[in-house]
């Protein structure tokens, strides 16, 4: 066995018994970085140098007998929207190219204190826009699976280096399926935890009620080991959540007893490829075969979802963003070239104006420019009651249909994404259609409750499929138990792209 195709749970009991050190395990993944990510652009920026040394600390401390962090010596890579101290964090944006954030983001703070190792930054679509990684303004990332397809996003890169064991976890952002979409289409593990589980202290705001970090690994025990790290409140994030952390990764293999598993009607009903849908059902009859009650459910409201999601998203988003105006933060324009060339003489526009017009143009790309347009549309006056009122209204509605569907089963089961990863480039000039796709995970973040992704089969062509599990607010317990058990029963997630 590989040290690279080793589960993080096993390297840090390897690393504890002495089987092997920091040092060693940091090597392998580096030099599997070197080899494979030229040909997957899952990093943004490589932190060899600082890996090793970080390494060496952690090894030195422990043959001393000093006491060493939960995950001493495991290496993981990190989503380019979480900031990092001193080390540059784009975002995928040519407005933050060159940020450097003066201090770490809580989880990069808890990682750190449990002695983790930083393998460097990975790559998402620019500020979490996306479903694909192609709106990184810095290069695509490729499915691991097969390299003409994209990886899933915003967290492509996350998804595409624990696939191609370039790390054992990488940690990610959920803001509508952003973790789980490309753990899915990646065939790894991606948890997106309760809204507040987990501080969002230093995690770049997209959509601030939707945000929330979350661990992608190889496997359900690797995530609940992360989220035990990363959970817990946090004074410097007002929404995180004030209530003890379970053991998560000590109870994490006890089965569920008495297992009733919803399937909602409405998950089935249009648009769904055949082979995912063979995939998830085959998937409800191994739980069947564990003692499991299917239960068919309703959430009246599902096919509003993505509607909501995005008049929601993009008014946070164009409220959230409005600080990068080369002034406060973010790329700057050329000022002296912009006086050179003079005022627009149509335009009535003081300079200082035009200078944020112009740094704004050039350091954004056009999702996100599509996004803030849509965005500060929907709250202008006049349109507010119409577009963002009504969104919130929808958006308690479905948090109702959840709770009610919460009453009579234990978790929520179907498919991830409606469709397998598809050719770099098809949806491109086609938002619409992407936006369509994250139809099945952005209702857990319009109501907050935690949601995983586990891989469940392959399409006929040979690409992953994720396997959808949801559960009510704060039981990530219960999620974590119940996505176990399917993993134990089978091996998907062990399948390793050639
Ligand atoms: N695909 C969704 C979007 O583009 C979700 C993104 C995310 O979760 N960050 O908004």
């Amino acid at each position: 066995m590989q040290l690279t195709e080793t589960s993080a749970v096993d390297l840090v009991e390897g690393l504890q018994a002495g089987r092997w050190t920091a040092v060693e395990v940091a090597r392998s993944f580096l030099e599997r970085i070197s080899g494979k990510d030229p040909e997957i652009g899952a990093f943004l920026q490589v932190h060899a140098d600082a890996a090793l040394e970080q390494a060496e600390r952690i090894d030195a401390r422990r043959a001393t007998g000093k006491s060493v962090g939960k995950l001493a010596g495991l290496p993981l890579s990190l989503k380019d929207v979480l900031c990092t101290r001193s080390q540059p964090t784009t975002c995928g944006s040519r407005m933050l190219e060159n940020f450097q954030p003066p201090f770490d983001a809580t989880s990069v703070a808890k990682l750190r204190d449990a002695d983790a190792v930083f393998l460097g930054k990975v790559n998402m679509d620019e500020f979490a826009m996306g479903s694909s990684c192609e709106n990184s303004a810095f290069q695509a990332t490729r499915n691991p699976w097969n390299l003409e397809c994209i990886p899933g996003g915003s967290s492509g890169g996350s998804a595409a280096c624990v696939a191609a064991g370039m790390a054992p976890i990488s940690i990610g952002s959920d803001t509508g399926g952003s973790v789980r979409q490309p753990a899915a289409l990646c065939g790894v593990t991606g948890l997106k935890p309760t809204y507040g589980r987990i501080s969002r202290y230093g995690l770049v705001a997209f959509a601030s009620s939707l945000d929330q970090i979350g661990p992608v690994g190889t496997s359900v025990r690797d995530v609940a080991l992360l989220l035990e790290v990363l959970a817990g409140h946090d004074p410097l994030d007002s929404t995180s959540i004030d209530a003890p952390v379970p053991p998560y990764s000590q109870t994490v293999e006890q089965p569920l007893k008495n297992l009733t598993l919803g399937i909602a009607k409405e998950h089935f009903e249009s648009g769904l490829d055949g082979d995912v849908e063979s995939a998830v059902r085959e998937a409800l009859r191994v739980y069947e075969s564990l003692g499991a009650t299917i239960k068919e459910v309703s959430l009246p409201h599902a096919p509003h979802a993505v509607g909501t999601y995005y008049i929601i998203a993009c008014c946070e988003c164009s409220s959230n963003l409005a600080r990068y105006d080369g002034v406060h933060y973010g790329h700057r324009t050329d000022v002296s070239q912009m006086l050179a060339e003079g005022g627009n003489s149509n335009d009535d526009l003081t300079p200082l104006e035009r200078m944020y017009c112009r740094s704004r143009a050039e350091g954004f790309g056009p999702e996100v420019k599509r996004r803030i347009m849509l965005g500060t549309y929907a709250l202008s006056a006049g349109y507010y009651d119409a577009y963002y009122l009504q969104a919130l209204k929808v958006r308690r509605l479905i948090r109702q249909d959840f709770d009610k569907a919460f009453e009579e089963v234990d978790l929520l089961v179907g498919p991830v994404m409606p469709t397998a990863a598809y050719k770099l480039g098809e949806k491109v000039e086609d938002p619409l259609s992407m936006y369509l796709s994250d139809l099945f995970t952005v209702s857990a973040n319009l109501t907050g409750q935690p949601a995983i992704s586990v891989p469940c089969g392959f399409t006929s062509g040979g690409l992953p499929i994720g396997l959808h599990l949801q559960a009510p607010p704060m039981e990530e317990e219960r999620l974590l138990r119940g996505a176990w058990m399917f993993q134990n029963a089978t091996d998907w997630h062990q399948r390793r792209p050639q």
